[in-house]
Order: structure tokens, then C-alpha cells, then sequence
């Protein structure tokens, strides 16, 4: 068991937008997180790695659990949660930096400097991204130069150069061309053999590509939760 999320209600100030949500999110599975626009899943995402956080008169209440450990214990060390759970956004956002200091730039944060070592997870978290033979020849180039699908492929290997436990996508796919997607979906099969993954989509078909389990929402509420398969199948 990865994470366990039990009875989680969620209130901005006196709105109330995720009510008693109860999920399960076993290791090394994709499990899409789907319903319409304002009904909670973004919001549901970001408690995952606290990002909710920094958001002022957010109250919280229930359990989130990584490994059987609560995440909202008190001295929890959020550099270290957001390392152990990553986080990709709807819009790719690159630092303004190389290509190269952007997959670096976790390492770094936390303390690594070995010239050789970083080469060697820049390498292999942009061949995980399907990047590396793209941009191996222009590492010391800005990201800023690259097309938005090359974008967040760059993110997704910045967030797997810190080799997180669980990746939160965001919509990861819905500022992106189908191409793009068709890239980023494909990368998502490979990811999960390593990671676990949730991820929000608005795209039924996305869902039933690439998740292994399917929860919707309603109105701040998971209504129904079931293996993907299951769930597309029903008559
Ligand atoms: P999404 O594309 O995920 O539905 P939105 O467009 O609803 O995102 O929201 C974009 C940003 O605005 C988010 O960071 C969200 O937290 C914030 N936001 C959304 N609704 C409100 C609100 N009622 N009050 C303040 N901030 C909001
Ligand atoms: P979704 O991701 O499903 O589009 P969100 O999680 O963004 O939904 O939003 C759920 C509800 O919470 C909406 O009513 C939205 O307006 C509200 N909301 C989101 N972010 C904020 C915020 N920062 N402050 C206040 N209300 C918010």
C-alpha cells in the first residue's frame, strides 16, 4: 500500500469542497482521478503532497497516510514529502534555466553536486521522459526553446531525477497536442512499473488508456472507485 487517504474533508475558509473522501492507492498502479470541472480533484491531488498547504484558510481533516505514516503529523519535512511525492502541473512550467539544470535541479536542492552523478540522472531521467534523444545534444540550451510537449516531458524528468515514491499528475496532457499525448501516455506505462501515479484527467478515454483504477468525483464527494477495467466495461 502506497497511500491511504481515510475520511478526508477539506474546507477553504467556510466552502467546504472535499466531503469524508476514503481512497486506497496501491503501489506501482495508475489510479485516475475524473470528474467535471470544480467538482474537487485538484483539490484532492494537492493534499497528497500538502501543496494545500500554502493556500491561505485551507483546514484539513481526516488522515493521509504514505507508507502507513500520516503526512500531516507535525514535524513532517515538506522538502522531504514533496521529494517522496512529486508533483506534475496542467501547464508545463520549466525553470528558465538549461535543459540540463532543470533535471538537475532537485539533486541539487538536496545537496548533491557530483558533476558525474548528476550527468548520470540527468541521462536516465530523460530517457525515462522519451527526451534524451531530442535534446541530448543541446543540454546547456534554455528550456524556455523547447515545444510545450518537450516541456513536460522535462518536467516529468525533473520530477523522476529525485526518485519520488508516488507521481500526481495534474491534467498533464490537456495543454498538450495529441501527439504529445500519445508520448506522455506511453511514458505513463512505463512509469508505473516503477512508481504510483494519480493522476486528473477530464478525458474518459485518457482513463481508460492508462489507469489501472478509475475514482469520480462529484461535487467534492468520490462517488464510485473500481478497477478500470470494471468500470468501462459496465453496461
Ligand atoms: P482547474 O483547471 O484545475 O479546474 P481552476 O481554473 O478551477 O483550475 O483554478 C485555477 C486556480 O485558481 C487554482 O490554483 C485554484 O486553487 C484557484 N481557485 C479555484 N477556485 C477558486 C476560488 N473559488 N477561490 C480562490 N481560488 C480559486
Ligand atoms: P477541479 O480540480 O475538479 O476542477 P478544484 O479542486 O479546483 O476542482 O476546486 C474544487 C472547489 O474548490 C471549487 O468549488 C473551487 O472553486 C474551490 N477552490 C479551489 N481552489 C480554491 C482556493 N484556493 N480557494 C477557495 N476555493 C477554492
Amino acid at each position: 500500500m502506497k497511500m491511504n487517504i481515510k475520511n478526508l474533508n477539506l474546507y477553504y475558509g467556510d466552502h467546504q469542497a472535499l466531503y469524508d473522501v476514503s481512497l486506497e492507492v496501491p503501489e506501482n498502479h495508475v489510479v485516475a482521478l475524473i470528474g467535471p470541472s470544480g467538482c474537487g480533484k485538484s483539490t484532492f491531488l494537492r493534499t497528497l503532497n500538502r501543496m494545500n498547504d500554502l493556500i491561505e484558510g485551507v483546514r484539513i481533516d481526516g488522515e493521509i497516510q504514505l507508507d502507513g505514516e500520516s503526512i500531516y503529523q507535525e514535524n513532517m519535512d515538506l522538502v522531504e514529502l514533496r521529494k517522496r511525492v512529486g508533483m506534475v502541473f496542467q501547464r508545463p512550467n520549466p525553470f528558465p534555466m538549461s535543459i540540463y539544470d532543470n533535471v538537475a535541479y532537485g539533486c541539487r536542492v538536496h545537496g548533491l553536486n557530483d558533476r558525474k552523478k548528476l550527468d548520470e540522472i540527468v541521462e536516465r531521467s530523460l530517457r525515462g521522459a522519451a527526451l534524451w534523444d531530442e535534446v541530448k545534444d543541446r543540454l546547456k540550451s534554455s528550456a524556455m526553446g523547447m515545444s510545450g510537449g518537450q516541456q513536460q516531458r522535462l518536467c516529468i524528468a525533473r520530477v523522476m531525477a529525485v526518485e519520488p515514491e508516488v507521481v500526481l499528475m495534474d491534467e498533464p496532457c490537456s495543454a498538450l497536442d495529441p501527439i504529445s499525448t500519445m508520448k506522455i501516455e506511453e511514458m505513463v506505462a512505463e512509469l508505473k512499473k516503477k512508481y504510483t501515479i494519480v493522476m486528473v484527467t477530464h478525458n474518459m478515454q485518457q482513463a481508460a488508456r492508462v489507469s489501472d483504477e478509475t475514482a469520480f468525483f462529484l461535487n467534492g464527494k468520490l462517488i464510485e472507485h473500481d478497477k478500470t477495467d470494471v468500470i468501462f466495461t459496465k453496461p
